[in-house]
């Protein structure tokens, strides 16, 4: 029987932020994962994410702010760098945009409001019709890198990561709960689950979780005309919203937001693009992007686990400590969330944040 303070079930962006904080504050952990480093099968892989603070809801605006240190510090630790400043615009009916300007006013964040006209002009790649808001702070991170620093400094710490184990029950122990995998048997006072769409799978009979929606999302990546131009984050609050960034070397990524297919399961998935949906995001870049070569060079699947509010969970019930953090924009919150775990397994609670579970 294996012992530590803490298991981590899990090596996605969130396990592996936990396992990290935790690893640093002393304790002992044993980290999960049932596929390989790095894998394509769940929500934190790839190249590239976007890192912004335009939310309309202050919880998010203040969320990124407190994620931006710690973004930093990560940095430091493993020297690399994982978080570009590029800038974002968001842009879409003057409604949701003035939401926005509030709530970043509310957090005293920055921003400017542009002109379409004036917008057009900043980057002459993009088309904009309606209110404009740019936020200076906003940018890129790099997934993949991520997973490899959060892994390299919490192994310096001392976690174990285990791949290729998936865990496949709970039993209640005298010292809190014994996990066992395809492998071997673990035990630990406390378990952080951080299944990304497992969830439900694995929690379902012990945990009372919101419905959980997963779905199969997709990305396209476009060659710029113009290799010189200048591409900041963003975000086209439209019907569905479309999001993007430049991915270096793959090129623009443009994406519809919560349009992929629901699977009832994870396993489920099938991992092929979907050509009617990226037709779509082809006609929207003809239509939206005239600095774009409207042919995609790269595409790639993902899954969202989606809370019906979209917002996250983040709470502990006994010995079990459940981290889902996604709904499609989790990973920019990636080292906070890191830290709220940790704090969770240290007892702390945070009742004015409002990831509770039901
Ligand atoms: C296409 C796409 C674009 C996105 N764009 C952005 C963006 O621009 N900005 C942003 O902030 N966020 C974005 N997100 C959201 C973000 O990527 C996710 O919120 C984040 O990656 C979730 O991380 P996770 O660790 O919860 O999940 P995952 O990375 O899926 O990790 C869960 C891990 O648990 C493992 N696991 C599950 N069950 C078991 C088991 N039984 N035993 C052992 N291991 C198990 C899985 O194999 C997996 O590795 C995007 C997501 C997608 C899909």
């Amino acid at each position: 029987m294996q012992r530590s303070d803490v298991i981590v079930i899990g090596a996605g962006a969130m396990g592996s932020a936990a396992a990290w904080e935790l690893s640093r504050r002393g304790r002992s952990v044993t980290v999960l994962e049932q596929f390989t480093a790095g894998h394509d099968r769940g929500s934190s892989h790839g190249g590239s994410r976007i890192f912004r603070l335009a939310y309309a809801d202050p919880v998010y605006v203040r969320l990124a702010q407190a994620a931006l240190p710690l973004w930093e510090e990560l940095e430091e630790t493993a020297q690399v760098e994982l978080l570009t400043t590029t800038g974002g615009v968001d842009h879409g009916p003057a409604a949701d945009v003035a939401e926005i300007v509030a709530a970043l006013d509310s957090r005293g964040v920055p921003s400017d409001v542009l002109a379409p006209a004036e917008a057009r002009e900043r980057w002459p790649g993009m088309r904009f019709d309606e209110a404009v808001v740019f936020q200076p702070g906003a940018g890129r991170i790099y997934a993949r890198a991520t997973l490899d620093a959060l892994e390299t400094c919490a192994e310096r710490d001392g976690a174990e990561f285990r791949f290729n184990e998936k865990v496949l029950g709970f039993e209640p122990s005298s010292l809190g709960l014994r996990v066992r995998t395809a492998v071997d048997m673990y035990e630990a006072p406390v378990v952080v689950v951080a299944a990304g769409a497992w969830v439900t799978s694995l929690l379902a009979d012990l945990v009372n979780l919101p419905a959980m929606k997963v779905t199969q999302e997709q990305i396209l990546h476009f060659p710029p005309r113009d290799p010189f131009e200048f591409w900041p984050s963003f975000v086209h609050h439209s019907e569905p919203n479309h999001y993007g960034l430049l991915t270096p070397g793959e090129g623009v990524k443009v994406a519809e937001h919560h349009t992929g297919t629901e699977f009832a399961h994870p396993d489920e998935r099938d991992g092929v693009i979907d050509p009617l949906a990226a037709m779509r995001v082809v006609d929207y870049v003809t239509e939206w992007f005239p600095g774009l070569d409207p042919d995609p060079v790269t595409s790639a699947t993902c899954l969202y686990t989606s809370t019906p509010t979209h917002d996250f969970i983040v709470d502990r019930v006994g010995p079990l400590v459940v981290a889902s953090p996604c709904s499609g924009h989790g990973f920019k919150f990636t080292p906070i969330i890191g830290k709220l775990l940790a704090d969770l397994v240290d007892g702390r609670s945070f009742p004015e944040l409002k990831f509770r579970l039901p």
